[in-house]
């Protein structure tokens, strides 16, 4: 890693006009990154600009200045250019609207914490060890020196918040308390973070959650399912940002496997939402055989489709419902069509692409 933080290093003394990408429907951890490196360059002196493809939800505006985000730009125009918590260029989707912005005219660094990661900048800092990308940018600030203001602090800290589910999941290593703690003692601004991510939910939000908790199930494997198409959204009056935060809600379930959340977008795409507590369940690779990627407890995909409900009964007997604690395989399952179906079994819910 030293290594790497000495080549940022030098990119960033090369560089004045500096921009910080972060990936698209941008959650905490990413815009957190983007925010610390942005205040941390901009006290360096440096022309800075973040940038989103898509909008900034509400909850994230008491990051310092993240409304200066911008969505369009020239690449050109930069000497540097970062990219953090993008677990693959696609991510970004400025690979479709810009598509030379990583063929290397510019340099650019991809800070990152996926082991998914395709690496595709000039220098590609990803470290699985760190718990959120907003920690990795905290190594790299505290290697080469430059100074973490209140404002950086608190954006690391939205990272941190983010990843960790408030410091509750299970990559809350004594690492993460340290930083923590560190970035509260620089002026970050722990309680307003964690009331902003987890204690702020507007109504049409809890309808959506509502609906998502009622129709969750829990099929035979022991995995916890549930739907929101594009039609509840529009009966709720709600956007597909609100659906952000219930699958980790529903992931509590005592006994299961794992939990799948699948919602449709206004694009025409059906986005899988996947979430594990168990060690032996890895869903960055299931998430994989749908074009996804993510982290083995947290994980998903986005592909073209719709999604279609069947509703089948059938007789068990007695004591069928069998939630023991054996890994699944999901290898044995080839199509991800044929693998979804199986998931999903009550009810059963199929992807049409
Ligand atoms: P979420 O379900 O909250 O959208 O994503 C959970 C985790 O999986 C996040 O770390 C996110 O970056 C990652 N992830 C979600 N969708 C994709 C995808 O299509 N590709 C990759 N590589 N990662 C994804
Ligand atoms: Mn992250």
């Amino acid at each position: 890693m030293q290594e790497l933080f000495i080549k940022a290093g030098k990119l960033i003394k090369d560089s004045q006009k500096i921009l910080c990408i972060s990936h698209k429907r941008p959650d905490g951890d990413t815009l957190g990154a983007s925010c610390a490196l942005y205040q941390a360059l901009k006290e360096m002196g440096k022309d800075v600009q973040m940038a989103c493809i898509d909008d900034i939800p509400d909850r994230y505006f008491f990051l310092p200045e993240i409304r200066k985000n911008i969505k369009e730009f020239n690449f050109l125009d930069y000497d540097l250019i970062f990219v953090s918590d993008a677990g693959a260029s696609y991510m970004t989707r400025y690979n479709e609207v810009y598509p030379d912005i990583f063929s290397g005219k510019v340099p650019v660094i991809n800070l990152d914490h996926h082991a998914s990661n395709d690496n595709f900048g000039t220098l590609n800092i990803v470290d699985l060890n760190s718990a959120s990308t907003t920690i990795v940018v905290y190594k790299l600030l505290t290697f080469l020196g430059i100074k973490i203001s209140p404002a950086a602090a608190t954006a690391i800290l939205c990272g941190i918040y983010n990843d960790t589910g408030s410091l509750m999941h299970g990559n809350t290593t004594l690492e993460v308390f340290e930083i923590t703690g560190k970035m509260v003692e620089l002026g970050g601004r722990a309680n307003l973070v964690a009331k902003s991510l987890f204690r702020s939910t507007p109504v049409n939000t809890m309808k959506v959650w509502g609906k998502a908790l009622e129709r969750v199930t829990i099929n035979e494997d022991g995995v916890v399912v549930s739907v929101l198409t594009q039609n509840d959204l529009e009966e709720l009056n709600a956007k597909s940002d609100d659906i952000s935060g219930v699958v980790d809600f529903m992931n509590s379930v005592p006994g299961s496997k794992f939990t799948v959340l699948l919602n449709e977008d206004e694009k025409g795409n059906v986005k899988g939402s996947f979430r594990t507590r168990r060690d032996d369940v890895d869903l960055a690779e299931l998430a994989g055989r749908f074009g996804g990627g993510g982290h083995k407890k947290a994980a998903g995909f986005t592909m073209p489709g719709r999604i279609h409900q069947e509703i089948r009964w059938k007789v068990s007997p007695a004591g069928a419902l069998n939630l023991d604690e054996t890994p699944i395989s999901p290898k044995s399952l080839s199509k991800p069509q044929e693998l979804l179906s199986n998931i999903l079994q009550i009810p059963e819910v199929k992807v049409q692409s």
